[in-house]
C-alpha cells in the first residue's frame, strides 16, 4: 500500500500563475443570465466595455461596440446595469429566453417598459 499524500503533495489551488488567461476559460458556459444588445439604443460610449470582467464585448476595427462574446460573457449583468443610454441598450434575460429567437424583440419592449419605469418614478 502507497504512503498517503501530505499536504505538501497536494497541487496548489485558487491561484492565478498566468496573467491574462481568461480567453481560455469559456466562462459562457455555465451563465444563467444572458444580456441582450439593443444597437438601435447603443450610443457607443463603450461603458459597457470599460466595466466587463470579462472582455466579453466585442469592438470592430473602427472602434465600434458590436455584439457580446457570449463564450467568455458570465452574465453578471454589470454592462447592463451600467449602460446609460435612455432607453436601455443592453437588457438580460434568462438563459434560456435568451438564446430564442424573439429574444431581441422582447428585450426590445422590455427596454422601452424599463424606460418608462424610470420616468414614472422621477415625476
Ligand atoms: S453580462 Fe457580465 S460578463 Fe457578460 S458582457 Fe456583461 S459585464 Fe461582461
Ligand atoms: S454601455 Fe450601452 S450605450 Fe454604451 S456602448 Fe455599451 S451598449 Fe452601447
Amino acid at each position: 500500500m502507497s504512503k498517503p499524500k501530505g499536504w505538501k503533495d497536494l497541487p496548489e489551488g485558487g491561484l492565478i500563475k498566468e496573467a491574462g488567461n481568461a480567453e481560455k476559460y469559456d466562462t459562457g458556459a455555465w451563465r444563467s443570465d444572458r444580456p441582450i444588445w439593443i444597437k438601435e439604443n447603443c450610443i457607443q460610449c463603450m461603458f459597457c466595455w470599460v466595466f466587463c470582467p470579462d472582455a466579453a464585448i466585442t469592438v470592430d476595427e473602427n472602434g465600434e461596440r458590436g455584439d457580446f462574446d457570449y463564450l467568455h460573457c458570465k452574465g453578471c449583468g454589470i454592462c447592463a446595469l451600467e449602460c446609460p443610454s435612455k432607453v436601455k441598450s443592453i437588457v438580460m434575460m434568462s438563459e434560456a429566453e435568451g438564446a430564442k429567437p424573439d429574444a431581441l424583440e422582447k428585450a426590445k419592449a422590455k427596454a422601452v417598459k424599463m424606460a418608462g419605469e424610470k420616468k414614472a418614478v422621477k415625476a
